[in-house]
């Protein structure tokens, strides 16, 4: 027979029931045993589904009250001294409030501390808690809840797996706390550890125990490489069978390494780097189990069964029983249940997976090649070949006039009309800006009187005109509250904008929703990103009427704000029959009419938003500049139909440039603004060393501090700006996300802001 598993299931639960318990007893109205309740009964429901679709064993180990890297954090006991935990530590029981308190800062019981540092897994949108490490650190089992679950899950009476961030993976994700240190260092006082875990799951009657390693798909320095094949000779003599789980792309230089390490089984991804099964197969030693991840664990589409069934025959052939199926790596990265979808056409339907849906293609796979194939298979590749051969030929997916339209796209297209010091004079004398202008990143406080109004248009109650008319007032009146403040460029405040992905996905043809596709954020957060089916137009103009409005309220330049193509594609499910790079160049034409159309209007300025562009760098350096060179030429494609005189402004919510600084020049964006608040300004220092030609505003002040930023506080920060970048180029802004703040945090900071301004053009 051929096994079926999962790496990994949703925790999140089909109708976000753990959101919900957790924020309950965030706000204290569930109490602890509520919470582990309902911790209890989604295992024990995500079990029962994928031993109900027929996998071979099922999963544990996938979930988690937070994060599953937080998981292990605590497992080892690696919970910095400012929790005060060393007594839940020596006892061996790290309570789940000191967890929440990690992750958080605050639980409903401990004392407040800053919370660990976020940041995305690997390339997904799955954000986790970065280990926090320091020289010299100990480590010791302290949680017990691993083994809770295992023993839930076999008095369940299924067949067990657990899974486990591995070793190396742990540590590649740590940082040390306040300064670098070799992590590699922590790894002998760490194995011990996951000994023992080892050791106690095999106890426990757990025969595999998967171990994360998707550090090995990425460039990994020499010493590293050595330290898995330490690591895992260490581990060999444990008492249980090791899976060593790889996913989100090809190994690589690493294949090698991989195949070879002490393990008893490899788990590979085949969706995204299908090209490496051959070189596996050919490399892997006979005793070994090779978990092929077919079916992908990324994205929603429909698989292709009757093709992989071919693709992996020769694989069957080859190894045997020795051969598993799996999902590419684990479906927490997607939506939960299809059927949920109650409002999507049956033929959209027809194209899509989801996690619970993924299950039964994962099983029917290893049925067919294991020979064991039934009537309910045959049954389910016939419906998945009709399916997608109706997708390949539907003329939802291709506009002939938008292939066109891009293959008639030449230089021309791709450039402002002149070099930025021309079009910096035109602008000049259009927008007539002080030194130092002052401006913001384009949201205003999003106020509950704004939430209910959707809200209340979404369900129907309130009419298309009564709530559009009460957008206009929110923005006549964010309008008034900028010209009140002295800021120079103003924005209308995005009070119509639910999120800058979806607002746009909804007016733009080739975007569809789903009601129920959320896909963990992280916490208890959850996005629904949307998805792209096909070739994407814009039907009509989806900003113009707001800002056009916004700027006849004031005689100060009005900013447009547009999401940028990259950041477009990055936070949605992307088609997979053409290249994302063919996909985002769509939404950068659609994108680009917009802009002209901003322009047509009289507006001045057009912000386009590109937070999402550093995230999409590859896992391997190696590719970054191809993807650099796309998302470049995407961004240019948007932006470059505008006229000298019309400021192109570009946004991006994050601090480390160093490494794309090329790139960033190479959009030739007229202005920067980025977040610099809380890095003193040293950023700035990469625009500096490459002599970054055009303008920037590095942000002034944290919005997320509840302290009102003092004048005296950003005029020394631009001053240190000024030191690195010429004043005629330099804007005064605050970082981004003033929607999530109120006006009556927002005035009093921006009121200082411009006052610093003021102070600075005294100065300069
Ligand atoms: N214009 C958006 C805002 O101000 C930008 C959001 C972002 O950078 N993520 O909210
Ligand atoms: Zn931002």
């Amino acid at each position: 027979m051929t096994s079926a598993h999962v790496l990994g299931y949703p925790r999140i639960g089909a109708a976000r029931e753990l959101k919900h318990a957790v924020e309950a007893y965030w706000r204290g109205e569930l109490d602890r045993d509520g919470l582990e309740a309902s911790g209890r009964e989604l295992r024990a429901r995500h079990w029962q589904a994928q031993c109900a679709a027929g996998l071979d064993l099922v999963t544990v180990g996938d979930f988690a009250f937070y994060d599953q890297v937080l998981n292990v954090t605590t497992l080892v006991g690696a919970v910095p001294a400012r929790f005060a935990a060393e007594e839940e530590i020596a006892r061996g029981e790290v309570d789940l409030d000191t967890q929440f308190r990690m992750a958080r800062g605050r639980a409903p019981s401990g004392a407040p501390a800053a919370a660990c540092e976020m940041t995305k897994y690997f390339d997904t949108n799955y954000h986790y808690l970065v280990p926090e490490l320091h020289e010299g650190q100990q480590f010791k089992l302290a949680s017990s809840r691993l083994f809770d679950e295992v023993a839930e899950a076999r008095a369940a009476g299924h067949p067990v797996k657990v899974t486990l961030t591995g070793p190396l993976t742990w540590l590649w994700l740590g940082k040390g706390r306040e300064v670098e240190f070799d992590r590699l260092s922590l790894l002998e006082a760490l194995l011990p550890v996951y000994a023992e875990i080892l050791a106690r799951l095999a106890k426990q009657g757990v025969e595999w125990v998967q171990l994360d390693e998707p550090a090995l798909v990425q460039d990994l320095p020499a010493e590293w490489r050595s330290a898995f094949e330490f690591a895992y000779n260490a581990l060999r003599s444990a008492p249980v069978k090791l899976l060593l789980a790889t996913y989100f792309g090809g190994l690589g230089d690493n294949l090698q390494l991989a195949v070879s390490l002490p393990v008893d089984g490899l788990h590979i991804d085949t969706v995204r780097a299908p090209e490496q099964l051959t070189a596996v197969l050919d490399n892997l030693p006979g005793y070994k189990v090779l978990s092929v991840g077919a079916i992908d664990g990324r994205n929603v589409w429909r698989a292709d069964l009757g093709a992989l069934h071919e693709r992996l025959a020769n694989a069957r052939m080859r190894l045997g029983e020795r051969l598993w199926i799996a999902p590419s790596c684990s479906l927490l990265h997607v939506p939960v249940d299809l059927e949920a979808e109650k409002e999507l056409d049956e033929e959209l339907k027809s194209w899509f997976s989801f996690a619970r849906q993924k299950l039964d293609e994962t099983v029917t796979l290893a049925r067919l090649l294991g020979n064991r194939g039934n009537d309910e298979d045959r049954a389910r590749v016939a419906a998945a070949t009709a399916a997608l051969d109706a997708r390949r030929a539907s003329p939802r997916l291709h506009r002939p006039e938008v292939a066109q339209r891009l293959a008639s796209i030449g230089d021309a297209e791709r450039s402002r009309d002149n070099p930025y010091p021309v079009r910096a004079r035109a602008q000049r004398q259009t927008l007539d800006l002080p030194l130092f202008p002052t401006t913001t990143i384009g949201s205003f406080p999003q106020t509950p009187e704004i939430r209910a109004a959707r809200r209340a248009h979404k369900n129907g109650e309130l009419g298309r005109d009564a709530y559009e008319a009460q957008m206009r007032d929110e923005i006549a009146d964010a309008v008034r509250r900028q010209e009140v403040l002295g800021l120079d460029m103003l924005v209308h405040g995005e009070a119509e904008r639910n999120d800058m992905v979806e607002y746009f996905g909804e007016q733009l043809d080739g975007y569809v929703f789903t009601r129920n596709g959320w896909v963990q954020s992280y916490g208890s957060r959850c996005v629904k990103p949307p998805v792209i089916v096909g070739d994407v137009t814009r039907p009509v103009a989806m900003t113009v009427a707001w800002s056009r409005y916004a700027q006849s309220l004031t005689e100060r330049p009005m900013k447009g704000m547009l999401t940028g193509p990259v950041t477009m594609l990055q936070w949605s499910f992307v088609r997979d029959d053409q290249p994302r790079e063919v996909t985002c160049r769509q939404i950068a034409l659609a994108l680009r009419d917009e802009v002209a159309d901003l322009e047509a209007a009289g507006i001045p300025a057009i912000q386009i938003d590109e937070p999402a562009l550093r995230e999409g760098l590859p896992l391997r350096q190696g590719e970054w500049q191809s993807y650099l060179d796309w998302a470049v030429d995407c961004f240019r494609l948007t932006a470059s139909v505008a006229r000298d005189a019309t400021q192109i402004h570009t946004h991006m919510c994050y601090s480390e440039f160093n490494d794309i600084i090329a790139a960033i020049a190479a959009l030739d964006a007229d202005v920067i603004t980025i977040e610099t608040s809380r890095s003193n300004m040293e950023l700035l220092g990469a625009f500096q060393d490459f002599a970054y030609p055009n303008e920037i505003g590095p942000g002034v002040y944290d919005i997320h501090s509840p302290n009102v930023p003092e004048v005296a506080w950003m005029v020394q920060l631009m001053e240190k700006a000024a030191e690195r970048i010429p004043v005629e180029r330099l804007w005064v802004n605050p970082d981004c996300g003033l929607k999530t703040r109120g006006w009556t945090e927002v005035e009093p900071a921006l009121a200082n802001m411009v006052e610093a301004a003021r102070e600075l053009r005294r100065r300069y």
